[in-house]
């Protein structure tokens, strides 16, 4: 019996038609800028998503990373909220290589900042202070979509108060689907964004940093010092193009399959739903603490893979089918009810 792999949409494995794309790509230098294929690639991002340039990174992570070097010196600071990716869970990765400290905000439960809360934030003119240089945003965060309107008034807020705007969109994808609009839609009101091709999107590896064009510059410039330039590296990013050309529209499926998911444990005593916080492709399941061991052992038993949260979170992806959705909501029905 295949393995149900619910711990994050990263465990994808690229298709044969990705692998073709990947055996066929022709490929050069990319340190020289002579790969066509990453040429292509991020020709197409930027035109995909409405930025002046773009830049193939390894990760998400890498790509976050660049974008704060090139928009924050020493001794500035970036806004972010206090779950937010570029502040919890990248090894600090600003502060150690850049100097450049964070300035968490509590979000709220539906993933943004209360505006008025960053603006008080922001450290006046005086040397006492840090250098409030960025906010930073990330959409979807939690499997949540921030909506174009509140976007829209972040951008405001940025322009008026002299900051600059990044989005960590490793699954901004997720959120133009989610909202029905094109991508662009979203990333073209940032000054940088990040958007990883490695998770629902499928590609084994890569991300990319799209935005103004001084802003890329400068972190194609902190991609070589962190030694993140590659060589024939169209090979992944031929992944990259397949991926946008056929896995964008397609992630309406795992939104459906999330929302089927979470229709099935509802009715599930012993397992608890917020039916309501489901937009994208996560379900957060809460389980009484006392029942958690024997249920990742009933789960493992039965190949369905989860993480040790609880709530656990549940996400849904391109290798995840309706048949996989079903079997798992009789699997965790038989442990509560069998
Ligand atoms: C996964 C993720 C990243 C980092 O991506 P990696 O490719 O794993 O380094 C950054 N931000 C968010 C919101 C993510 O979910």
């Amino acid at each position: 019996m295949q393995a149900i792999d619910f711990r994050s949409d990263t465990v994808t494995l690229p298709t044969a038609a990705m692998r073709k794309a990947m055996a066929d790509a022709e490929v050069g230098d990319d340190v020289f800028g002579e790969d066509p294929t990453v040429n292509r690639l991020e020709a197409m991002a930027r035109e995909r998503f409405g930025q002046e340039a773009a830049l193939f990174v390894s990760s998400g992570t890498q790509g976050n990373l660049l974008a704060l070097l090139a928009h924050c010196g020493r001794g500035d600071e970036y806004i972010c909220g206090h779950r937010a990716h570029n502040y919890r869970t990248e090894g600090g990765g600003a502060a150690a290589l850049g100097g450049i400290q964070p300035q968490p905000i509590e979000a709220l439960p539906d993933g943004t900042l209360d505006l008025e809360q960053v603006i008080a934030a922001i450290k006046p003119d005086d040397f006492h202070y840090a250098r409030t240089r960025l906010l930073s945003l990330e959409n979807t965060i939690s499997g949540k979509v921030l909506k174009v309107d509140y976007m829209q008034k972040a951008r405001d807020l940025c322009d008026t108060h002299g900051l600059s705007f990044h989005l960590d969109g490793a699954r901004v994808c997720n959120a133009a689907v989610f909202l029905k609009v094109e991508p662009a839609v979203i990333t073209s009101l940032f000054d940088s964004v990040s958007i990883c091709l490695s998770k629902g999107l499928g590609a084994p590896a890569g991300t990319l940093l799209v935005g103004k064009g001084d802003l890329i510059k400068e972190a194609k410039r902190w991609r070589k010092i962190i030694g993140g330039g590659m060589r024939q590296i169209g090979i992944i990013a031929a992944a990259g193009i397949h991926a946008i050309e056929h896995h964008i529209d397609r992630m309406a499926e795992d939104h459906t399959n999330a929302r089927r998911l979470a229709d099935g444990l509802m009715g599930i005593d012993g397992i608890d739903i917020d039916h309501n916080a489901i937009q994208t492709n996560m379900v957060f399941a809460k389980i009484a603490p006392d029942r958690l061991r024997s249920f990742n052992e009933h789960c493992a038993k039965h190949r369905i893979r989860i993480d040790n949260g609880n709530p656990i979170r549940l996400v849904t992806h391109l290798d995840i089918d309706e048949k996989s959705i079903d079997r798992t909501i009789s699997v965790i029905g038989d442990f509560f009810h069998g």
